[in-house]
């Protein structure tokens, strides 16, 4: 027999579990659709930024295991450091088994249907509905979210237009001695120039510590090599047990439509990792969530649901990817202007992205405004330039 739902969401991630959430207690009758037996590994720093749990209407402090209220960033080949501090986390520590099992089982408490071990193999569309095929059968449903990660199999199979940019990134579970381990504690650890392109992480957990590389070009081999040197320079090269893992993240989002024939993409399915950073929780939260928002919105209507999802990511998510994109070249790709930038303004530039993270500013208020960036960039002989206040045509100062 087929299972028929008013919507499935493939994928129990946060994007997928956030999504199935706000339309289970909207009264829709959903199911998830998650691959893995559960609760499962994921590859990832399990860093939640200030703006993840800001978009995140759950409580999840059971699964978070340190705050982190200080970030350091260290420039290597200029012998740079700095730290910022804040009076709320900055980046709170969890494990990604246990965070993205909190999201799914509030979404089954608010009556979502979990079907685990069940894959996703096909998919089409069909008149009003769409087809979904798996390996423990087919089902139905009115719309799919797609929630299915990088490698989206959703959209592959509904030939939705890709033009993402996926990046390599390892991920290291090191297990260290509590002494060695104490040192990390509370302050979330960003190391730039251990490779060319790229930065490495270090996120302190209560039994272990996270260590994480991404390039923004190189080979996942080389990222090996820079893996061992870098564990070398934490002074970790005594950990006990060290767990070796790889994904990609999507640092440019797809060139879309996001939604086709009836099915939404949403989270790393349709590109939305921060490109600054590579960290991708909290635009997966927030598009989940209008995701499922525009299916109760536009009453289940093809065209309404469509319009809808289209405009709130185009107002409310794309223009922020797009300028952290702008900021992300000038931090990989021109390594001199980023260590003239950083030696003189690297403090104000590190509690700027401190204050994106913490979800207090966004990119769009600290890149690319000529006089945002003077502010940020200049040397102290220009600073008058900088704070000069632009005047409207009413006199009035900005
Ligand atoms: C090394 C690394 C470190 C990272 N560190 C951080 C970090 O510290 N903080 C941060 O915010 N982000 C981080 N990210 C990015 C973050 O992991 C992702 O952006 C985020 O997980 C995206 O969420 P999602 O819900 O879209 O997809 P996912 O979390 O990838 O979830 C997709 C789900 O779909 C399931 N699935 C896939 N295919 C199928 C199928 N065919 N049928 C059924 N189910 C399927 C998968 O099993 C999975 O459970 C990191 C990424 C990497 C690679």
């Amino acid at each position: 027999m087929t299972s028929s739902y008013d919507a499935i969401v493939v994928g129990s991630g946060p994007a997928g579990s956030t999504a199935a959430w706000q339309l289970a207690r909207a009264g829709a009758d959903v199911a998830v659709l998650e691959k893995a037996a559960l609760p499962r590994y994921k590859t990832c720093g399990g860093g939640i930024i200030g703006r993840a749990l800001q978009a995140l209407p759950l409580d999840v402090r059971h699964v978070l295991e340190q705050d982190c209220h200080a970030a350091q960033l260290n420039l290597f080949p200029a012998g740079l450091s700095f730290t910022t501090h804040r009076p709320t986390p900055i980046v709170s520590m969890t494990m990604r088994d246990q965070f993205d099992f909190a999201l799914l089982s509030a979404a089954q408490t608010a009556g979502a249907t979990v079907h685990q071990r069940c894959t996703v193999e096909d998919i089409s569309h069909c008149g009003d509905g769409v087809t979904v095929v798996t390996n423990v059968g087919t089902m139905k449903a009115q719309f799919v979210i797609a929630a299915d990660g990088a490698l989206s199999t959703v959209a592959r199979k509904m030939g939705m237009a890709d033009g993402r940019v996926l990046i390599p990134a390892l991920e290291y579970e090191a297990i260290l001695p509590p002494d060695q381990l104490d040192k990390f504690h509370g302050v979330a650890r960003f190391d730039f120039g251990v490779l060319s392109h790229g930065y490495a992480w270090a996120f302190p957990k209560n039994k272990h510590l996270s260590v994480g590389v991404l390039s923004t070009v190189q080979r996942g081999r080389d990222l090996k090599h820079t893996m061992v040197r870098y564990l070398e320079r934490l002074g970790c090269g005594s950990a006990t047990q060290v767990q070796r893992h790889g994904f990609v993240i999507p640092i440019r989002p797809r060139t879309g439509p996001f939604v086709e024939k009836r099915v939404l993409l949403v989270g790393d399915a349709a590109g939305l990792a921060d490109p600054v950073t590579g960290e991708g929780i909290s635009f997966a939260i927030r598009s989940g969530l209008m995701a499922a928002q525009s299916l109760i919105d536009g009453r289940f209507e093809e065209e309404a649901v469509r319009h809808i999802y289209t405009r709130s990511l185009a107002e409310r998510i794309l223009p922020e990817l797009q300028r952290g994109g702008q900021l992300a070249k000038l931090l990989y790709d021109f390594p001199r202007l980023r260590s003239w930038a950083f030696s003189w303004q690297g403090q104000r530039l590190c509690e700027a992205v401190t204050d994106v993270m913490a979800g207090t500013r966004q990119y769009r208020d600290l890149t690319f405004r000529p006089r945002t960036m003077l502010r940020l960039l200049a040397p102290p002989k220009l600073k008058h330039l900088a704070y000069e206040p632009a005047r409207h045509r009413d006199g009035q100062a900005e």
